[in-house]
């Protein structure tokens, strides 16, 4: 590990675990976990907690599992399991084990009969409804259960009732006996299993019964021998109930819940659960469109597991809830893509240039660098030829004040080729431009023009090479801040977080470019071959951040 990598990223959860070393608490261990929910796809707030998690785990030599939090089988599935490992391993983490909270069926029944013998644990065959009334509010106590002191007998009778599928759902829960009186609503007597009668993709159709996130959570990490149970800041409230069950039952470890500040981004929705509503009311074109902060999401849109590393040790790990700036995570990615991007030439919107001054059949190979700071990346050979593309917006017929490209009778520079300067203006009967015409001023490749200076310098692509290609230019897919706060999502969608610049040509090489490479095109931004749709026949890619931040303006 270099200086560097140590000092980053230092925050209180390593001091927390530096003093447990000191002291030689879990026998100087150090066992994570990373635990979601297969119910969605992840996004980048999951990316700070695996990159905690394994991050870690690697700082100290100890381990990481990879557990699956499956004890909902109504909301879960096996293509949310095989996403979530592929996303984990495409951000370059290995698992030491691949855990399911469902492999601890058994033992979790075991110990909620534990607990039931213990008189710690009773059912109850209250209404939710009545339930609710007697949970009680922040401010007012709640109220014990007429069932609350049913004999062990009859718990243990019931629970076995509920386990063989005897009752029907909603008719008993199993229930924590802890104080009904407690400040912390969690320890108001918490539910530990309900009656479920959904068949479980690895367990069948064996349980009748679930158990109830905390009880799971609490004691799978024990199971584990996780020596720190890192979670975000809304289960702090839960660790007294975390540490309730682990107190009561006998367990092999003795895991320590740890709380830190969970991701928000602005313009950004980070909720699984409500991130599969774009998705199924086809707001998005699936988990994997460009424009979702999911990991899939941003990996289509051409983010880089560096880029995101990065912005997970920028933002770093505290207790206090904050909002990232967007600004935080693009410049990641442009830093990442500005030192690694090869450099090359589209046109997203093209307008023809005739160089009248050249033989119809002019040709010439021209000899471009693929990138500006990095020899290494070495040369390309780029076609020049009599026609050309330019970007439309590049000449202007009246130029706004400070125009700096080709204005009529005006010179600019073809990106590492000639000066050339514009002659005559080609417009259809709708008074569009269709051509511009121009001649070039052979004395000025690789030199500049005598006795004037040309300070414009276009980019370019030779018209008979030129491949078309489509080109998407993403934007937030919402236009607030904080759409997680919007009264629905439809009022606070972007109408323009896609555009599509269907006429766009790109250099040949940017055709032949693998899926998934990344570019800078020239003056344009940075871009990414499609990892789905791009071929050297269709070529597509899509913009993953433009040239310069453009948050500071805004
Ligand atoms: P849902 O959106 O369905 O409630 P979730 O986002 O809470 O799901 P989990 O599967 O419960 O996802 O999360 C797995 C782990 O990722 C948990 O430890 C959780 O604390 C962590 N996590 C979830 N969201 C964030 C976030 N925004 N920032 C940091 N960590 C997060
Ligand atoms: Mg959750």
């Amino acid at each position: 590990m270099t200086e560097q990598d140590s000092n980053v990223g230092a925050n209180f959860i390593r001091n927390l675990i530096d003093a447990d070393q000191q002291s030689g608490k879990h026998e100087g261990r150090v066992a994570t976990r990373f635990p979601p929910e297969p119910n969605g796809y992840l996004h980048i707030g999951h990316v700070k907690s695996i990159c905690l998690n394994f991050g870690t785990a690697q700082r100290y030599n100890g381990t990481c599992n990879l557990r699956f939090d499956d004890t909902n089988p109504a909301k879960e599935s096996e293509e949310y399991v095989n996403a979530i490992k592929d996303d984990v391993q495409w951000l370059g983490f290995e698992w030491d084990a691949l855990c399911h909270a469902s492999d601890y069926f058994d033992k979790l029944y075991d110990y909620a009969v534990d607990l039931i013998k213990q008189g710690k644990a009773y059912v109850d065959s209250s209404t939710p409804e009545q339930m609710r009334e007697m949970r009680g509010t922040l401010t007012e106590p709640g109220t014990e259960s007429p069932y609350r002191n049913r004999t062990v007998e009859e718990n243990l009778e019931l629970f076995e009732g509920m386990k063989r599928g005897d009752f029907d759902e909603g008719a008993h829960i199993l229930r924590a006996k802890i104080d009904m009186t407690s400040g912390n609503i969690n320890l108001r007597d918490p539910g530990l299993y309900r009656i479920l009668k959904v068949p479980h993709v690895r367990t069948g159709e064996t349980w009748k019964i679930y158990p109830m996130y905390d009880f799971t959570h609490s004691l799978s990490d024990a199971l584990e021998n996780i020596t720190h149970s890192l979670c975000t800041l809304e289960f702090e409230d839960h660790r007294p109930l975390y540490n309730w069950v682990i107190e009561q039952l006998d367990t092999p470890g003795n895991p320590q819940q740890i709380e830190f500040a969970p991701l928000n981004l602005e313009y950004t929705l980070l909720s699984k659960r409500r991130l599969i509503q774009l998705v199924t009311n086809k707001v998005v074109d699936g988990w994997d469109d460009p424009r979702m902060p999911t990991i899939l999401g941003l990996r289509r849109r051409g983010y880089t597991p560096a880029a995101l590393k990065d912005f997970c040790e920028r933002i770093g790990i505290t207790k206090n809830d904050s909002v990232i700036d967007m600004a935080v995570l693009e410049t990641c990615i442009r830093d990442d893509l500005n030192t690694n991007a090869e450099r090359r030439l589209a046109v997203l919107d093209p307008i023809k240039l005739v160089i009248t001054s050249l033989p119809e059949d002019h040709a010439q190979t021209l000899t471009f660098q693929n990138h500006p700071q990095n020899e290494a990346a070495g040369t390309r050979p780029y076609e020049f030829t009599r026609e050309v593309f330019i970007e439309r917006e590049d000449f202007a017929e009246v130029p706004p004040p400070k125009y700096q490209r080709l204005v009529p009778g005006g010179e600019v520079r073809l990106r590492g080729c000639y000066v050339v300067k514009c002659t005559d203006i080609i417009k259809n009967d709708a008074g569009e431009i269709v051509e511009l015409h121009c001649t070039h001023d052979p004395d000025t490749l690789g030199k500049k023009p005598e006795g004037r200076k040309v300070k414009g310098v276009v980019h370019w692509v030779s018209a008979k090479h030129a491949v078309p290609a489509t080109v998407r230019l993403y934007d937030t897919l919402f236009n607030v801040t904080n759409p997680a706060a919007a009264e629905s999502f439809e009022d606070a969608l972007n109408p323009d977080s896609v555009t599509v610049m269907n006429n766009a040509v790109v250099e040949p090489a940017l055709a032949k470019a693998e899926a998934e490479t990344r570019f800078q095109f020239e003056r344009t931004g940075y871009f990414v071959a499609d990892r789905i749709e791009h071929s050297e026949a269709t070529p597509v890619f899509n913009r993953v951040v433009t040239l310069r931040d453009v948050w500071a303006k805004k």
